[in-house]
């Protein structure tokens, strides 16, 4: 199936312990949720623009989950039959607005700050979510590397959890939070994420030119 641009994109802040430990933050206790908005997303092959507002933008490479089936209120059960489908988020971020600001959406909204792709990996109810693997590389170089397994929050239980607060609709993506090793993203690099089964998410970094 190809991609379109979500309804919303929900993604889950601190879930992998040893990335919330580089940022100097504590585990929370259930799955912390922000959005990005739908004009942030960008597909493969599409430009990263860098605004001039910060200073220090970051790669977030992350398992990025496709809504099949619409959802309220869902038990991880009807979670896992909901879900089309397994591709690549970056989760673009900037860092520097992240800390200076309350909360994230403007250090996570900028347009291009959400690429996602190449493709959906198509899964049924009882797909292995813990198989998933997701990497990041900066003009080749191997930056993150983390495992579904190493996450807080399983997949089908963020996914239901976020169905309690707000309807899911088909097409929605969810970026299940990233790994340890975020750092800077400048103009001229190449930033790519891969995330098993589904390819890589290649994507050109430039300045604003402003
Ligand atoms: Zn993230």
């Amino acid at each position: 199936m190809g991609l379109t641009r979500p309804s919303k994109v929900v993604c889950v802040g601190r879930n992998y312990a040893a990335h919330a430990k580089e940022l100097g933050n504590a585990l929370p206790e259930r799955p912390l949720i922000f959005l990005k908005p739908p004009s942030a997303v960008i597909g493969d092959g599409d430009t990263i623009i860098l605004p001039p507002d910060s200073k220090q933008v970051e790669h977030e490479a992350e398992i990025g989950i496709v809504i099949g089936l619409r959802l309220h209120r869902g038990d991880e059960a009807a979670a896992r039959k909901a879900i089309a489908g397994v591709t690549g988020v970056n989760d673009v971020t900037a860092r520097d607005l992240q800390k200076s600001d309350v909360q994230f959406t403007r250090a996570k909204g900028f347009d291009t700050f959400c690429p996602i792709g190449p493709r959906v990996l198509p899964v049924g109810a009882d797909f292995d979510y813990r198989t998933l693997e997701v990497r990041c590389r900066v003009n080749g170089q191997e930056r993150q590397h983390g495992r579904a397994t190493d996450m807080a929050f399983n997949i089908p239980m963020v996914v239901a959890y976020i169905s309690r607060i707000m309807t899911l609709e088909p097409g929605d993506v969810i970026a299940t939070g990233t790994p340890e090793g975020v750092g800077p993203l400048t103009a001229g690099d190449v930033v790519e994420v891969e995330v098993s089964g589904v390819g890589v998410l290649r994507n050109h970094v430039a300045s604003s030119g402003v």
